[in-house]
Protein backbone atom coordinates (compact mmCIF):
# COMPACT_ATOMS: atom_id res chain seq x y z
CA UNK A 1 0.00 0.00 0.00
CA UNK A 2 0.74 3.72 0.02
CA UNK A 3 0.86 5.54 2.44
CA UNK A 4 3.46 8.58 3.10
CA UNK A 5 4.12 11.00 6.00
CA UNK A 6 3.02 14.62 4.90
CA UNK A 7 3.46 16.82 8.06
CA UNK A 8 3.56 16.02 11.31
CA UNK A 9 1.25 13.28 12.83
CA UNK A 10 -0.53 13.91 8.96
CA UNK A 11 -0.47 10.74 6.35
CA UNK A 12 -1.44 10.61 3.12
CA UNK A 13 -2.84 7.66 1.55
CA UNK A 14 -2.72 7.13 -2.34
CA UNK A 15 -6.17 5.40 -3.12
CA UNK A 16 -5.25 4.05 -6.26
CA UNK A 17 -8.38 3.89 -7.17
CA UNK A 18 -9.12 2.32 -10.51
CA UNK A 19 -5.82 1.02 -10.23
CA UNK A 20 -4.45 4.65 -11.21
CA UNK A 21 -1.85 6.06 -8.27
CA UNK A 22 -1.96 9.79 -7.96
CA UNK A 23 -5.63 10.39 -8.75
CA UNK A 24 -7.56 10.26 -5.08
CA UNK A 25 -5.46 11.42 -1.81
CA UNK A 26 -7.19 10.46 1.57
CA UNK A 27 -5.35 12.37 4.75
CA UNK A 28 -5.10 10.90 8.31
CA UNK A 29 -4.48 13.00 11.42
CA UNK A 30 -3.37 10.98 14.01
CA UNK A 31 -3.51 12.71 17.53
CA UNK A 32 -4.69 11.11 20.60
CA UNK A 33 -7.51 10.12 18.57
CA UNK A 34 -7.76 9.81 14.38
CA UNK A 35 -9.54 12.28 11.62
CA UNK A 36 -9.81 11.03 8.33
CA UNK A 37 -10.26 14.35 5.77
CA UNK A 38 -11.69 12.72 1.89
CA UNK A 39 -12.72 8.94 1.97
CA UNK A 40 -12.57 8.67 -1.60
CA UNK A 41 -15.14 6.62 -3.80
CA UNK A 42 -17.10 3.30 -2.80
CA UNK A 43 -14.63 1.49 -4.67
CA UNK A 44 -11.67 2.63 -3.11
CA UNK A 45 -12.50 1.90 0.89
CA UNK A 46 -10.80 -1.61 1.10
CA UNK A 47 -7.60 0.74 -0.16
CA UNK A 48 -8.33 2.96 2.37
CA UNK A 49 -8.50 0.41 5.21
CA UNK A 50 -5.70 -1.36 4.16
CA UNK A 51 -3.90 2.29 4.12
CA UNK A 52 -5.18 2.66 8.03
CA UNK A 53 -3.91 -0.26 8.99
CA UNK A 54 -0.46 -0.01 7.59
CA UNK A 55 -0.44 3.27 10.04
CA UNK A 56 -1.35 1.40 12.53
CA UNK A 57 -4.83 3.41 12.96
CA UNK A 58 -7.49 1.28 15.38
CA UNK A 59 -10.65 1.77 13.71
CA UNK A 60 -12.38 2.61 17.22
CA UNK A 61 -10.34 5.46 17.45
CA UNK A 62 -11.44 7.42 14.66
CA UNK A 63 -13.65 10.11 15.98
CA UNK A 64 -14.14 12.10 12.13
CA UNK A 65 -14.37 11.54 8.94
CA UNK A 66 -14.19 14.71 7.32
CA UNK A 67 -15.34 15.51 3.68
CA UNK A 68 -14.99 18.46 1.55
CA UNK A 69 -18.42 17.37 -0.21
CA UNK A 70 -20.27 14.77 -1.65
CA UNK A 71 -19.30 14.23 -5.22
CA UNK A 72 -19.04 10.65 -4.97
CA UNK A 73 -14.60 10.27 -5.72
CA UNK A 74 -14.25 12.53 -2.68
CA UNK A 75 -17.24 11.22 -0.31
CA UNK A 76 -18.59 8.61 -2.18
CA UNK A 77 -17.22 6.12 0.29
CA UNK A 78 -18.63 7.47 3.38
CA UNK A 79 -21.21 5.35 3.84
CA UNK A 80 -19.19 2.35 3.36
CA UNK A 81 -16.49 2.82 5.47
CA UNK A 82 -18.93 3.96 8.15
CA UNK A 83 -19.62 0.91 8.78
CA UNK A 84 -16.01 -0.28 10.07
CA UNK A 85 -15.65 2.94 12.46
CA UNK A 86 -18.12 2.08 15.21
CA UNK A 87 -17.11 5.42 16.42
CA UNK A 88 -17.05 8.25 13.53
CA UNK A 89 -19.18 10.93 12.73
CA UNK A 90 -19.06 12.15 9.06
CA UNK A 91 -18.72 15.86 8.54
CA UNK A 92 -20.17 17.67 5.86
CA UNK A 93 -21.95 21.09 5.04
CA UNK A 94 -25.34 21.45 5.61
CA UNK A 95 -26.52 21.02 1.46
CA UNK A 96 -24.79 17.91 1.13
CA UNK A 97 -26.00 16.33 3.85
CA UNK A 98 -28.90 14.92 2.41
CA UNK A 99 -27.45 13.36 -0.49
CA UNK A 100 -25.36 11.44 1.73
CA UNK A 101 -28.15 9.99 3.74
CA UNK A 102 -30.06 9.54 0.42
CA UNK A 103 -27.84 9.13 -2.64
CA UNK A 104 -30.15 7.86 -5.46
CA UNK A 105 -30.28 11.51 -7.17
CA UNK A 106 -26.54 11.99 -6.78
CA UNK A 107 -25.72 8.59 -8.37
CA UNK A 108 -27.87 9.06 -10.90
CA UNK A 109 -26.75 12.36 -11.72
CA UNK A 110 -22.88 11.02 -11.27
CA UNK A 111 -23.39 8.21 -14.19
CA UNK A 112 -25.19 10.71 -15.96
CA UNK A 113 -22.21 13.46 -15.62
CA UNK A 114 -19.14 10.74 -15.50
CA UNK A 115 -20.12 8.23 -17.71
CA UNK A 116 -17.84 4.87 -17.10
CA UNK A 117 -15.27 7.21 -14.89
CA UNK A 118 -18.82 6.93 -12.41
CA UNK A 119 -18.95 2.88 -12.59
CA UNK A 120 -15.14 3.18 -11.45
CA UNK A 121 -15.60 4.79 -8.41
CA UNK A 122 -18.51 2.50 -7.34
CA UNK A 123 -22.15 3.28 -6.34
CA UNK A 124 -22.29 5.09 -2.40
CA UNK A 125 -23.97 3.27 0.18
CA UNK A 126 -26.63 5.80 1.93
CA UNK A 127 -25.45 7.13 5.61
CA UNK A 128 -27.50 6.97 8.74
CA UNK A 129 -28.31 10.19 9.65
CA UNK A 130 -27.45 10.58 13.03
CA UNK A 131 -23.73 9.93 12.29
CA UNK A 132 -23.67 13.17 10.29
CA UNK A 133 -22.93 16.47 11.73
CA UNK A 134 -23.22 19.49 9.56
CA UNK A 135 -20.85 22.10 9.27
CA UNK A 136 -19.92 25.21 7.58
CA UNK A 137 -17.36 28.10 8.98
CA UNK A 138 -15.47 27.76 12.43
CA UNK A 139 -15.90 24.16 13.62
CA UNK A 140 -13.47 22.66 15.47
CA UNK A 141 -12.61 18.99 14.73
CA UNK A 142 -10.26 17.71 17.77
CA UNK A 143 -8.02 15.71 16.77
CA UNK A 144 -5.60 15.69 20.39
CA UNK A 145 -1.58 15.97 20.59
CA UNK A 146 -2.22 19.95 19.13
CA UNK A 147 -4.14 18.75 15.86
CA UNK A 148 -7.20 20.46 15.09
CA UNK A 149 -9.16 21.15 12.00
CA UNK A 150 -11.34 23.70 11.46
CA UNK A 151 -14.08 23.61 8.83
CA UNK A 152 -14.17 26.54 5.94
CA UNK A 153 -17.26 26.93 3.32
CA UNK A 154 -15.36 27.21 0.44
CA UNK A 155 -18.09 27.26 -2.39
CA UNK A 156 -17.71 27.60 -6.05
CA UNK A 157 -17.01 24.16 -7.28
CA UNK A 158 -19.42 23.00 -5.59
CA UNK A 159 -22.83 25.12 -3.55
CA UNK A 160 -21.46 22.49 -0.52
CA UNK A 161 -17.28 22.38 -0.29
CA UNK A 162 -16.11 22.28 2.60
CA UNK A 163 -12.19 23.19 3.32
CA UNK A 164 -10.37 22.40 6.37
CA UNK A 165 -7.26 24.10 8.05
CA UNK A 166 -4.51 22.28 10.36
CA UNK A 167 -2.54 25.28 12.37
CA UNK A 168 0.30 23.27 13.79
CA UNK A 169 1.19 22.71 9.88
CA UNK A 170 -0.76 25.20 8.42
CA UNK A 171 -1.81 23.12 6.32
CA UNK A 172 -4.98 23.32 4.17
CA UNK A 173 -6.94 20.76 3.19
CA UNK A 174 -9.04 22.89 0.25
CA UNK A 175 -11.09 20.03 -1.19
CA UNK A 176 -12.01 20.80 -5.02
CA UNK A 177 -11.28 24.57 -4.26
CA UNK A 178 -8.18 25.01 -5.47
CA UNK A 179 -8.56 23.08 -8.56
CA UNK A 180 -6.35 19.93 -9.15
CA UNK A 181 -2.62 19.66 -8.21
CA UNK A 182 -0.81 17.42 -11.35
CA UNK A 183 2.84 16.70 -9.18
CA UNK A 184 4.42 15.50 -12.32
CA UNK A 185 4.23 18.20 -14.03
CA UNK A 186 3.40 20.38 -10.92
CA UNK A 187 0.73 22.17 -12.76
CA UNK A 188 -2.63 22.73 -11.36
CA UNK A 189 -5.51 22.66 -13.29
CA UNK A 190 -9.13 23.60 -12.88
CA UNK A 191 -11.76 21.64 -11.13
CA UNK A 192 -14.63 23.61 -12.41
CA UNK A 193 -17.96 21.30 -13.72
CA UNK A 194 -21.59 22.80 -14.17
CA UNK A 195 -22.75 24.52 -12.13
CA UNK A 196 -19.53 26.46 -11.43
CA UNK A 197 -19.66 30.43 -10.19
CA UNK A 198 -16.02 32.01 -10.36
CA UNK A 199 -16.79 35.08 -8.76
CA UNK A 200 -18.12 32.75 -5.65
CA UNK A 201 -15.01 30.36 -6.13
CA UNK A 202 -12.53 33.53 -6.54
CA UNK A 203 -13.99 34.73 -3.19
CA UNK A 204 -13.59 31.64 -1.54
CA UNK A 205 -9.78 31.29 -2.46
CA UNK A 206 -9.48 35.17 -0.89
CA UNK A 207 -10.80 33.18 2.23
CA UNK A 208 -8.51 30.75 2.12
CA UNK A 209 -5.36 32.38 1.53
CA UNK A 210 -6.14 35.14 4.68
CA UNK A 211 -5.66 31.63 6.84
CA UNK A 212 -1.65 31.77 5.41
CA UNK A 213 -1.83 27.86 4.41
CA UNK A 214 2.36 26.72 4.34
CA UNK A 215 1.22 24.20 1.68
CA UNK A 216 -2.40 22.78 0.26
CA UNK A 217 -3.03 18.82 0.51
CA UNK A 218 -5.08 18.00 -2.47
CA UNK A 219 -7.33 15.49 -2.71
CA UNK A 220 -6.86 15.31 -6.36
CA UNK A 221 -3.48 14.79 -5.54
CA UNK A 222 -1.03 15.36 -2.49
CA UNK A 223 1.03 18.03 -0.74
CA UNK A 224 2.21 20.96 -2.83
CA UNK A 225 4.41 24.06 -0.21
CA UNK A 226 3.32 27.68 -1.29
CA UNK A 227 -0.03 27.58 0.25
CA UNK A 228 -1.19 31.28 -0.43
CA UNK A 229 1.01 31.75 -3.73
CA UNK A 230 -0.89 28.60 -5.04
CA UNK A 231 -4.45 29.92 -4.09
CA UNK A 232 -3.23 33.18 -5.74
CA UNK A 233 -1.83 31.72 -9.26
CA UNK A 234 -5.20 29.45 -9.55
CA UNK A 235 -7.78 32.76 -8.90
CA UNK A 236 -5.35 34.17 -11.48
CA UNK A 237 -5.83 30.95 -14.09
CA UNK A 238 -9.75 30.70 -13.22
CA UNK A 239 -10.04 34.20 -13.84
CA UNK A 240 -8.39 33.94 -17.73
CA UNK A 241 -10.38 30.31 -18.48
CA UNK A 242 -13.32 32.44 -17.66
CA UNK A 243 -12.32 35.21 -20.18
CA UNK A 244 -11.89 32.93 -22.73
CA UNK A 245 -14.57 31.53 -22.18
CA UNK A 246 -16.64 34.88 -22.01
CA UNK A 247 -15.01 35.47 -25.30
CA UNK A 248 -15.83 32.40 -26.82
CA UNK A 249 -19.34 32.50 -25.71
CA UNK A 250 -19.50 35.72 -27.55
CA UNK A 251 -18.34 34.87 -30.54
CA UNK A 252 -20.28 31.85 -30.88
CA UNK A 253 -17.37 29.38 -30.56
CA UNK A 254 -17.92 25.67 -30.49
CA UNK A 255 -17.15 24.06 -26.91
CA UNK A 256 -13.99 22.87 -28.66
CA UNK A 257 -12.83 25.77 -30.00
CA UNK A 258 -12.94 27.20 -26.69
CA UNK A 259 -11.20 23.97 -25.25
CA UNK A 260 -8.33 24.56 -27.91
CA UNK A 261 -7.81 27.94 -27.11
CA UNK A 262 -7.84 27.33 -23.43
CA UNK A 263 -4.97 24.45 -23.95
CA UNK A 264 -2.91 27.01 -26.24
CA UNK A 265 -2.76 29.22 -24.20
CA UNK A 266 -2.73 27.89 -20.40
CA UNK A 267 0.81 26.81 -19.86
CA UNK A 268 -0.01 24.74 -17.30
CA UNK A 269 -2.45 23.07 -19.98
CA UNK A 270 0.09 23.11 -22.28
CA UNK A 271 2.52 21.16 -20.13
CA UNK A 272 0.12 18.57 -18.85
CA UNK A 273 -1.83 17.65 -22.25
CA UNK A 274 -0.68 15.01 -23.44
CA UNK A 275 -0.86 13.27 -19.57
CA UNK A 276 -4.30 14.23 -19.94
CA UNK A 277 -5.91 13.35 -23.33
CA UNK A 278 -3.97 10.02 -22.42
CA UNK A 279 -5.63 9.48 -18.91
CA UNK A 280 -8.84 7.68 -19.29
CA UNK A 281 -10.69 9.58 -16.32
CA UNK A 282 -8.73 13.05 -16.06
CA UNK A 283 -9.86 13.84 -20.02
CA UNK A 284 -13.56 13.99 -18.88
CA UNK A 285 -13.58 15.23 -15.44
CA UNK A 286 -10.39 17.30 -15.94
CA UNK A 287 -10.79 19.16 -19.76
CA UNK A 288 -14.16 18.52 -20.41
CA UNK A 289 -16.41 18.83 -17.81
CA UNK A 290 -13.85 21.93 -16.27
CA UNK A 291 -14.05 23.71 -19.51
CA UNK A 292 -18.14 22.94 -19.60
CA UNK A 293 -18.62 24.79 -16.39
CA UNK A 294 -16.89 28.17 -17.59
CA UNK A 295 -18.97 28.36 -20.78
CA UNK A 296 -22.10 27.54 -19.02
CA UNK A 297 -21.55 30.15 -16.80
CA UNK A 298 -20.59 32.77 -19.07
CA UNK A 299 -23.61 31.97 -20.51
CA UNK A 300 -25.53 32.15 -17.69
CA UNK A 301 -23.82 35.99 -17.23
CA UNK A 302 -24.91 36.72 -20.95
CA UNK A 303 -28.18 36.04 -20.50
ZN1 LIG B 1 -16.16 17.79 -6.82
Amino acid sequence: MHTKQVGENIFLIDLETGGFKNLIASYVLKGTNTIIVETGPTASIPNLLSGLQELHVALDSVSHVAISHVHIDHGGGVGTLLKKLPNAKVIVHPRGAPHLIDPAKLWAQSKQVLGHVAEIYGEPLPVPEDRIITATDGMALDAGNSLCLETIEALGHASHNLSYFESLNKSMFPGDAAGMYIGEFDVVVPTTPPPFYLDVALQSLEKLASFNPKALYYSHFGKADGGVKRLRDYAAQIKRWGEIAEDGVKNGQSQSAITERILREDEAMRKAADYFQAHPVLVKTAIENSVQGFIEYAEKSQA
